[in-house]
């Protein structure tokens, strides 16, 4: 059995004094068993937050990270700092980096390995984009994804892993995918897992979708058979918003 997983991405909102107001609402709320959940926030607002959410059962992640430990590289976060906070998962090659800050299938390979030896949690994400899915090629590209992002990890290291399946064309646009053609997209990554891990490494590994997730559509999508959580922008940014999709997850 996977536990489902929702996870919240921030993005580039929220000062540390809003985080706060985020966690102080969450506090407010009765708890929900069963399902992990996880904000993943700006930098800044990680340490206020790793404070403010204990107790709430609210998990901290980071955006991104780079993978070496340490070095030259100005305005970097290296998973060392990130583990020093608290921070348990990591999202690794959003669109958005791939797209505006050049994430390639190589440096999200190198992030992936980096999270897990540094024993931190990375969602992964992938997806094709509108002229990509209209050609026929989405399950082609989210494979193709999928096994460089994974390439060289330990199969034993596979149950800290989740991937992310996020069409571009899908994410903050309002125009979400069909619970059914994510649920076919998902089944090919865990197809593609089990050829390089295995079956019983692929049947472990949670796959969210994400793209335009809301607290009134993600039922639809957790009852399919392969999804196993969402990854949420815009809906995860309000404490009565993000407690929505986690009680319909
Ligand atoms: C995202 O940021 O990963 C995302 C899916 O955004 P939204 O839910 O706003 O489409």
């Amino acid at each position: 059995m996977r536990t489902p997983i929702v996870a919240g991405n921030w993005k580039m909102f929220k000062t540390i004094a809003e985080a706060k107001q985020f966690a102080e609402a969450v506090k407010q709320q009765e708890e929900v068993e069963g399902v992990e959940q996880v904000v993943c926030a700006p930098f800044t607002a990680l340490p206020a937050l790793a404070e403010a959410l204990q107790g709430t059962g609210i998990a901290l992640g980071a955006q991104n990270m780079h993978f070496e430990e340490q070095g030259a590289f100005t305005g970097e976060i290296s998973p060392l700092m990130l583990k020093e906070l608290g921070v348990k998962y990591v999202i690794i090659g959003h669109s958005e980096r791939r797209q505006y800050f050049h994430e390639t299938d190589e440096s999200v390979n190198k992030k992936t390995r980096a999270a897990l030896k540094h024993g931190l949690r990375p969602i992964v994400c992938v997806g094709e984009s509108l002229e990509e899915r209209e050609a026929g090629e989405t399950a082609a590209v989210v494979g193709k994804q999928t096994k460089a992002a994974l390439a060289g990890a330990d199969t034993a290291q596979l149950a800290d892993v989740v991937i992310a399946y996020e069409p571009i064309w899908a994410i903050g646009t309002g125009k979400s995918s069909t619970a059914a053609d994510a649920n076919e997209t998902i089944a090919v990554i865990r197809r593609v897992i089990a050829e390089d891990f295995g079956e019983a490494a692929a049947s472990v590994v949670r796959i969210q979708y994400g793209g335009s997730v809301k607290p009134d559509n993600i039922a639809s999508f957790m009852a399919e058979p392969d999804i196993d959580g969402a990854l949420v922008g815009g809906a995860s940014l309000t404490a009565d918003s993000f407690r929505g999709l986690v009680l319909g997850a």
